[in-house]
C-alpha cells in the first residue's frame, strides 16, 4: 500500500511543442516538489525550458530544446 503521493508531472511537449517528444521525457521532480512550478524549477536545473505559448505553456526537454531551429 503506497501513500505516495505522485503530485504533479511535467512532460515535454516536443520541439515545436506539437509534437510528442521523441523521448517522451518528464522531469524527475524532487520529492518535495509538489507543484508544477516546484517541478518546472527541478527541470531547470537539468536543462529544461519552457516556452510561451497561447494560452498554455510548453515545456520542452533538454534534447528537444537543441532541436528548435529558430533562434
Ligand atoms: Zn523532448
Amino acid at each position: 500500500m503506497s501513500a505516495h503521493s505522485l503530485g504533479v508531472e511535467v512532460a515535454c511537449d516536443g520541439p515545436a511543442g506539437l509534437d510528442d517528444c521523441p523521448d517522451s521525457a518528464a522531469i524527475s521532480a524532487q520529492f518535495t516538489s509538489r507543484t508544477t512550478q516546484q517541478v518546472r524549477a527541478d527541470g531547470r536545473r537539468d536543462g529544461w525550458t519552457v516556452r510561451r505559448a497561447p494560452g498554455r505553456l510548453l515545456d520542452v526537454c533538454p534534447r528537444c530544446r537543441t532541436k528548435e531551429p529558430t533562434r
